[in-house]
């Protein structure tokens, strides 16, 4: 499909993206690198890539296909530095939470000659780093393409077929309406789960072993997601900041309305609330994006293997 992928940052994502390329067979060649020497030298352990380039520079020369793979906010930065290196006709995309903020970063450095088109897997664990990553990860999640007006229709194709490749669904929206959307779906959750956690820290006359002991009364799935990475999602809230102020205030409205029902003894309110939730979970389960069973001992679904 691609002659050579230059993936910029090696990590969950890019680990699961090169693992996943190179079973599917999905470029002839992926080369990497990474910021620090360190990870760079990892990859190079692992061999799942052709080559580790030293800098990003080096990375994208000659590349058809150059995925960030990199907290959102450093996205503009990099994309200055690769912009004079890019070969005419490239791909250059991303793998960012939030899209307003990169698209609007990296557009203003790159040339006219290539395609730039911004992409979320909507696929993740809370673990980081070249060994964190799998081939699976992506098999039957979405993944959002926010081409900017005007982008090249063959182009976008040509990447929508690559991460179906690695096994994922393909939607295209606006990168403002992507914003909106997992400002809902993922932020506002992350972040509820981060305030939970610390005040369960913080609480005075329960003990930490206590929280730690009867975690499986809810708290435990909480601690799962407030256990992300802490640069990407401070740069989640720093860059998708109107989305997600704006679902907060939604979000705290009818915390209000739940408080004054317990408060009230409003036990009807409370039941029609659980039931309405409850069918959100089950339309979840309904449409293959989780399953019923309880999430301890769950495998991974296999990749397909390309037939010899
Ligand atoms: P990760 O495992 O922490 O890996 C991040 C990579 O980016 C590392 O190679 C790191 O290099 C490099 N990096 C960090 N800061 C950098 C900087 N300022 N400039 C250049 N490179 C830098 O992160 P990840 O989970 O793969 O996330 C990468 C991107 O995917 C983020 O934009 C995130 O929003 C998005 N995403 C994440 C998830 C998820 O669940 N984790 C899901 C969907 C999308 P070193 O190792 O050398 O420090």
């Amino acid at each position: 499909m691609f002659k050579r992928i230059a993936l910029i940052g090696f990590g969950l994502i890019g680990g699961s993206i090169a693992r996943g390329a190179r079973i599917q067979g999905l470029a002839s060649e992926i080369v990497a690198t990474a910021r620090s020497a360190a990870t760079r030298a990892r990859v190079a352990e692992l061999g799942i890539v052709d080559r580790v380039l030293e800098s990003n520079a080096e990375a994208v020369a000659g590349a058809d296909l150059v995925i960030l793979c990199i907290p959102v906010a450093a996205s503009g930065d990099v994309a200055r530095e690769i912009a004079p290196h890019l070969a005419p006709g490239a791909i250059v995309s991303d793998v960012g939470s939030v899209k307003g903020s990169v698209l609007r970063a990296m557009a203003e450095h790159l040339p006219a000659n290539v395609h730039l088109i911004p992409a979320h897997p909507v696929a993740g664990t809370e673990n980081s780093g070249p060994d964190s990553g799998f081939a699976e990860l992506f098999i039957n999640r979405w993944c959002i393409l926010t081409p900017p007006d005007g982008a090249d229709a063959d182009a976008v194709e040509k990447l929508a077929a690559f991460w179906r490749g690695l096994g994922a669904n393909v939607e295209i929206m606006t990168a403002d309406h992507h914003d909106k959307v997992l400002a809902v779906t993922s932020h506002l959750p992350h972040l509820i789960a981060y305030t939970i956690v610390g005040t369960a820290e913080e609480l005075e006359g329960v003990t930490r072993s206590e929280v730690l002991k009867f975690s499986a009364g809810g708290f435990r799935d909480f601690t799962r997601i407030a256990a992300s990475d802490p640069t990407m999602w401070r740069d989640v809230f720093l860059t998708n900041k109107d989305a997600v102020l704006e679902m907060l205030g939604e979000f705290q409205e009818d915390l209000s309305k739940l408080t004054r029902a317990i408060r009230r003894g409003d036990g009807e309110a409370l039941f029609d609330h659980f039931s309405r939730t409850r069918t959100i979970r089950r339309g979840i389960v309904e449409i293959g994006q989780d399953e019923a069973a309880p999430d301890f001992g769950r495998k991974h679904a296999a990749l397909q293997r390309p037939a010899e």
